[in-house]
């Protein structure tokens, strides 16, 4: 087994990875709500008939009165309406403030289920079970928890870190090839922004079976260099911002694509391959490092380049709401497993991008 702990001053909690793990859930539980009676575990369509009753029975045999809230699976099921159904149900199933959430299930689940945690009763604890790739080196990892609005994605949301993350490796081998690949794209900017040496270890595995051969030491290393960045910066409002690498442009190619087209892990892989050009037209990133990127993303089958128009690369900086004010802050690699803010401002970041052709 190994074990993370995110030491955050006060709300200090465990990330467990372990093959097989899922099986354990009730006792692990257990062990971080001991007082605990009833648990809503929040799950979605696809996962509840690959992975729920196990957990159901678990949790059960661990003593816990658990109830399964699953929603269709998907993006569009992170909204409102949802959050407050899951309200309302929680409340039907008797849910009290020494109970607690279980999110089962990918980041939307985990999202969602969170937000449902933070709020409900102001506040129940939350246990994350992430079923993805994605899930498990990123969304479940930091704390943010959030629905969609009309107006954008995550627009409504809390920072509410979870009691307990259980990561159990063996789901992922459920997970289609491009789900498996989203996630990828997350690992590898993890070895882009901070470790090289990751990086180099990941590019001597790119495929699916080797990936999985080392998948434990893939997750505990993605999960501690996503917790150092959080601790030292918990509310996003400095370090955090480095996470974002590949994310600002790769914001531009998911609203090319309508959300539909490019999958997340996609529009980062070609994001963080503009980047890192962008970064070489500016000086910052040494020039051999775009082709190794390029190389590593292509040999997963994840795309290096995709086209978006000028006016759709100006609404995705405009709408980057981490972007302040005329000027934009862009992340860039000074070495492999380096990352630095770039601030510039947006006009000079849209000519650079029509420069290097990346807009038709
Ligand atoms: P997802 O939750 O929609 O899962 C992708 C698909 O895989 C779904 O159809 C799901 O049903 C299915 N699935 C899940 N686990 C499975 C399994 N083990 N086997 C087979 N199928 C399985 O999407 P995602 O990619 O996991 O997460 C994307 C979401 O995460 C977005 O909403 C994004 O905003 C959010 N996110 C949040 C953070 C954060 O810090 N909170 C970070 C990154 C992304």
């Amino acid at each position: 087994m190994k074990t993370l702990t995110v030491a955050l001053p006060g709300r200090e909690y465990d990330i467990l990875i372990e093959r097989g793990l899922l099986a354990q859930t009730g006792q692990r539980v257990r062990a971080v709500l001991p007082k605990a009676a009833k648990l809503a575990v929040v799950t979605d369509s696809n996962v509840e008939p690959l992975y729920g009753k196990h957990v159901l029975d678990s949790l059960t045999a661990a003593g816990f009165e658990a109830e399964l809230f699953p929603i269709p699976a998907g993006e569009e099921s992170k909204n409102p309406s949802q959050l407050a159904r899951l309200w309302e149900g929680f409340m039907n199933f008797g849910l009290t403030r020494t109970d607690g959430v279980v999110a089962l299930g990918g980041g939307v689940v985990g999202d969602l289920a969170g937000f449902a945690a933070a709020t409900v009763l102001r506040g129940v604890a939350l246990v994350q079970i992430p079923t993805t790739l994605l899930a498990q080196v990123d969304s479940s990892v930091g704390g943010k928890v959030a629905v969609d609005l009309k107006a954008g994605k995550n627009l409504a949301g809390a920072f509410y870190q979870p009691k307990l993350v259980l990561m159990d490796p063996d789901v992922l081998n459920t997970l289609n090839l491009p789900r498996f690949m989203d996630g990828m794209a997350e690992v590898i900017k993890y070895g882009c922004i901070w470790d090289a040496e990751f990086f180099d270890f990941l590019t001597a595995r790119l495929s699916r079976e080797s990936l999985m051969a080392d998948i434990e030491h893939i997750l505990y290393t993605s999960c501690d260099i996503k917790c150092k960045v959080v601790i030292e910066d918990e509310l996003d409002t400095g370090l955090r911002m480095i996470l974002n690498f590949g994310h600002t442009l790769g914001h531009a190619y998911e609203l090319t694509g309508h959300y539909v087209e490019w999958s997340h892990g996609e529009a980062v892989a070609a994001g963080m391959c503009a980047a890192a050009k962008l970064g070489v037209s500016l000086g910052t990133t040494p020039p051999e490092l775009p082709g190794r990127l390029e190389d590593a993303l292509a040999s997963l089958g994840l795309p290096t380049l995709i086209h978006c128009t000028a006016e759709e690369y100006a609404a995705a900086i405009g709408l980057d709401k981490k972007g302040a004010g005329s000027d934009i802050t862009l992340i860039l690699l000074d070495q492999m497993g380096h990352a630095v803010p770039h601030k510039m401002p947006k006009a000079r970041l849209m000519r650079l991008l029509n420069s290097f052709n990346q807009v038709p």
